[in-house]
């Protein structure tokens, strides 16, 4: 397995390979589309700095599509009350929404109704349509851990998500993309806390629609590209699924943990006083 990861040092961004509690750099090469020969070279021979004196960001900057699947754990649905669906329910994030792993979450000035939704997310590596099934493994890159966080009354209030799910930096995702064939993405803990209090607690094997079918899916409709970033959806345990409703507050530190691929943790702020015009 590889971690493949973005990260900011003396004020300039690049690609590196994570070794350890390091990352070699890999200066401007897209590791997404190199070979695994590439990027098993970049970490054996590229300078390398330790993790804790980088900024890591986001595996992947500006995804030309961010999608997201409605309701794909069997305990989530159970946990609404809803029927399993038969046909997957996607919807998109804005690509302005993505945030890195460590960085802040906006608690929205025009709604108090901030949620989680801890998921798996998986990184597309080559443009690709038409993909059978028993293919999708190839043009997947790797595996992420996605916050798919969610504006509730906005997401709620019209029949499409695309607001309530699109704020900035309502998509905080790394730490790094875990590359290859050694991680099987259906048999995966995942877990998140809000201040240290466990939420949500499931494995990927809950998946209703798994990754390879979703590659399948989706590529009967459109091309994926390189960089395109799918989030399988939540297991059970939201704020809005408790009783009482539990929404994200100023100063709440959400961390979602992936079996065999890392964490992210983010900290809710309230929404800077700017505005660009
Ligand atoms: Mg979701």
């Amino acid at each position: 397995m590889t971690r493949i990861a973005r990260f900011s040092e003396s004020g300039r961004t690049r690609a590196g390979v994570v070794v350890g509690d390091e990352v070699a750099d890999a200066g401007n090469l897209d590791l997404l589309v190199a070979s695994q020969e590439e990027r098993a070279r970049i970490a054996a021979d590229a300078p390398r700095l330790p993790l804790d004196a980088v900024r890591l960001e986001a595996p992947v900057a500006r995804p030309a599509k961010i999608l997201a699947v409605g309701l794909n754990y069997r305990d989530h649905a159970e946990e609404v009350g809803l029927d399993l669906p038969k046909v997957p329910m996607i919807f998109n994030k804005q690509s302005t929404s993505i945030a890195g792993p460590f960085d802040a979450i906006h608690l929205p000035r025009v709604s108090d109704k901030l949620d989680y939704e801890g998921e798996l997310a998986f990184v597309i590596g080559r443009r690709c349509r038409h993909v059978p099934l028993e293919r999708a493994r190839e043009v997947i890159a790797g595996y992420t851990v996605c916050n798919d966080v969610s504006v509730r009354d906005w997401q709620m209030r019209v029949p499409t998500f695309t607001m309530g799910k699109s704020f900035d930096t309502h998509c905080p995702l790394g730490p790094w993309i875990a590359t290859g064939d050694e991680v099987d993405p259906h048999a995966l803990e995942i877990r998140t806390w809000v201040n240290g209090e466990l939420r949500q607690s499931s494995n990927t094997r809950q998946l209703i629609f798994d990754c390879f079918e979703l590659v399948a899916h989706l590529t009967e409709a459109f091309t994926l590209e390189p960089g395109d970033v799918i989030s399988t959806g939540t297991p059970s345990g939201v704020g809005s699924g408790m009783k009482p409703r539990q929404y994200l507050k100023s100063g709440d530190v959400v961390r979602i943990e992936i079996e065999g691929i890392g964490a992210i943790e983010n900290t809710v702020v309230e929404e800077p006083d700017t505005a660009l015009l």
